[in-house]
């Protein structure tokens, strides 16, 4: 473990104990260059998991979330970085749910962001989301869109 005050690797243990119930560790750490102390924490690194439609549960991947993203904006007019601080708001968001989120939830929280980015991406998205089966659902999501923009 590297020092935070001088960069050096040359750092000891000194202390180590169980807090949090026991779900961390937290250990007090010298080091041997520039003498100075600080903490470090271990915990498990939990995986956030999505539960599908039909029950299947499965690892949240941001990597799916990123690419069905990309489809829906593709062609569309987005700033590099955008896309970037969109998925780490979904994920975010989706940790705030607890360990296992769904699906649908997922798909409802790209829809606010796209509706916010792209009208067109969003209704990309929702159509694919949403099943659309015909003209009618397009125009239903219009007047959503429309009504947001109120
Ligand atoms: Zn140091």
């Amino acid at each position: 473990m590297q020092c935070p005050f001088c960069t050096s690797e040359d750092t000891r243990v000194i202390d180590s104990r169980p807090v949090e119930d026991g779900s961390a560790i937290r250990r007090r750490r010298e080091c041997a260059s520039c003498g100075n102390r600080f903490t470090t924490y271990e915990r498990a690194d939990i995986p956030l998991i999505v539960r599908k439609r039909d029950g299947r549960l499965e690892p949240f991947e941001i990597d799916k979330v990123r690419a069905g993203l990309r489809s829906a904006l593709a062609d569309r007019p987005v700033e590099g970085n955008r896309l970037e601080r969109v998925l780490n708001q979904i994920r975010d968001e989706a940790r705030a749910r607890g360990r296992v989120v769904s699906s649908d939830n997922i798909g409802r929280a790209v829809l606010e962001h796209l509706a916010r980015i792209d009208h067109v991406a969003y209704l990309r998205f929702a159509s694919v989301y949403k099943e659309f089966e015909g003209t009618g659902d397009f125009e239903r999501e219009m007047v959503e869109l429309q009504r947001r923009d109120n």
